[in-house]
């Protein structure tokens, strides 16, 4: 069953919609846990051993074995820091993005439907991946993207699997009223984070994170907050595994943004429910460039509800907290991913974040993403002639 979160009107599996015919707010799956959590036991890890708990029909699953990624404990940083911190690496999905695990249950809904044409508006990694599924499953796909405001991979991702990629000449929130627009005078299926499908995937990554520590949750989860489905998604994911007994905490929810981009954190800051878009957002974290989030009832209720918090960080602290997390923890991240180590140092400073508490930071995409950023945050190699005599007076003068 599908429920309206703000008037709780209900609506049927099979019937494609978006929003809230009477209200206009955004919906959700409501389901109920009812297996015993051994049966996940001995399963091949990835997102469809907790098929029990995703709302879609199991014979029409379209994967490409999105799920189980590395969640690295790093002591490192963690001792710096003062906390016990684990890292959840989503840049280790198939298409490189947490946003697979969105796209293979909302594309698994799209075959349950029978469409034959599915699309997203994007800042790059939603289309990455819905192009990948969409070729998968045989789809004609079609995407909106920013002009001139996606990194270089995803763009590469997108028509390399043979999306329909049209670059709007305005920001991601003007490209996707444009394709919700045609959406809903039923030209195509719309797989943006406000399908509600899309947040049953990706709600894996509460389920992942409390498993992996054991059928605990840590003390605090904290990821980047753009189009904040994830934030929502991933509350899901936990509140579901401890309303079925599997946990007996719950995490605090802790969304970070671009200081540039921070509708969410200004709403948080004063206590309200909703946000004031904001006009004209920019960072260099593209992939959280977004100024009128889909899902903010969803993620400031997520954050009230588990005593948790919303904090800004600068470009400037992005990019220090994605070097630092390459040099001292070998793990590469794009910027907006960063976003969650520079929110968790910032936090640490202010004494929001205790020490000792346990933190999981869920950094969202893989470095290679984002090329430019990185190569323009590196000093370029030194040439040198192959010359065995050349190259050891260099190392040993080092
Ligand atoms: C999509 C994305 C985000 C933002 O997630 P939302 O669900 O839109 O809040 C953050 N980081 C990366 C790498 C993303 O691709
Ligand atoms: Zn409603």
């Amino acid at each position: 069953m599908i429920r309206c979160v703000s008037c709780g009107e209900e609506y049927g599996d099979d019937e494609v919609i978006y929003t809230c015919e009477k209200c206009g707010s955004v919906l959700e799956l409501v389901n109920e846990i009812d297996v015993s959590k051994d049966i996940f036991d001995g399963r091949k890890d990835n997102l469809w051993k907790f098929k029990e708990c995703i709302p879609v029909d199991e014979t029409k699953i379209v994967s490409l074995d999105e799920g189980g990624t590395p969640f690295c404990r790093c002591d490192k940083l963690g001792d710096e820091l003062g906390v016990n911190l684990y890292v959840k690496v989503e840049g280790s999905n198939p298409t490189g993005s947490f946003k697979d695990r969105g796209m293979t249950v909302g594309m698994t809904k799209a075959m349950e439907l029978g469409v034959s044409t599915v699309g997203c508006a994007s800042t790059g990694n939603t289309s990455a991946s819905l192009s990948a599924y969409a070729a998968r499953a045989g789809l004609r796909c079609i995407v909106f993207l920013p002009s001139g405001k996606v990194a270089l991979g995803k763009l590469a991702q997108a028509m390399f699997h043979g999306a329909e990629v049209m670059s709007i000449n305005g920001n991601f929130d003007e490209a996707l009223e444009a394709m919700t627009a045609l959406a809903l005078e039923k030209h195509l299926y719309l797989l943006n984070s406000i399908n509600p499908y899309r947040l049953e995937g990706q709600k894996t990554i509460g389920y992942e994170i409390v498993r992996d520590l054991g059928w605990q949750a840590p003390d605090r989860i904290i990821l980047p907050v753009g189009n904040a489905g994830n934030i929502s998604a991933i509350w899901k994911g936990v509140k579901e595994f401890y309303d079925a007994g599997f946990i007996k905490d719950l995490p605090m929810m802790t969304g970070i943004q671009a200081e540039g981009a921070c509708p969410v954190t200004n709403a948080f800051k004063k206590g309200d429910k909703r946000v004031v878009p904001v006009e004209n957002p920019e960072t260099i974290a593209t992939a959280i460039r977004i100024g009128a989030p889909v899902s903010d009832i969803k993620a400031l209720n997520a954050i009230y509800d588990s005593n948790g918090y919303s904090e800004t960080v600068t470009d400037e602290e992005i990019l220090d907290a994605q070097k630092l997390l390459a040099r001292t923890e070998g793990i590469g991240v794009e910027p907006a991913s960063a976003a969650s180590i520079a929110g968790l140092k910032k936090l640490v400073d202010e004494g929001v974040v205790d020490k000792g508490e346990t933190i999981t930071c869920v950094v969202t995409g893989h470095l290679l993403k984002d090329p430019n950023t990185a190569i323009d945050a590196c000093t370029q190699p030194t040439e040198v002639d192959a010359d065995i005599d050349t190259l050891r007076e260099i190392l040993m003068n080092k």
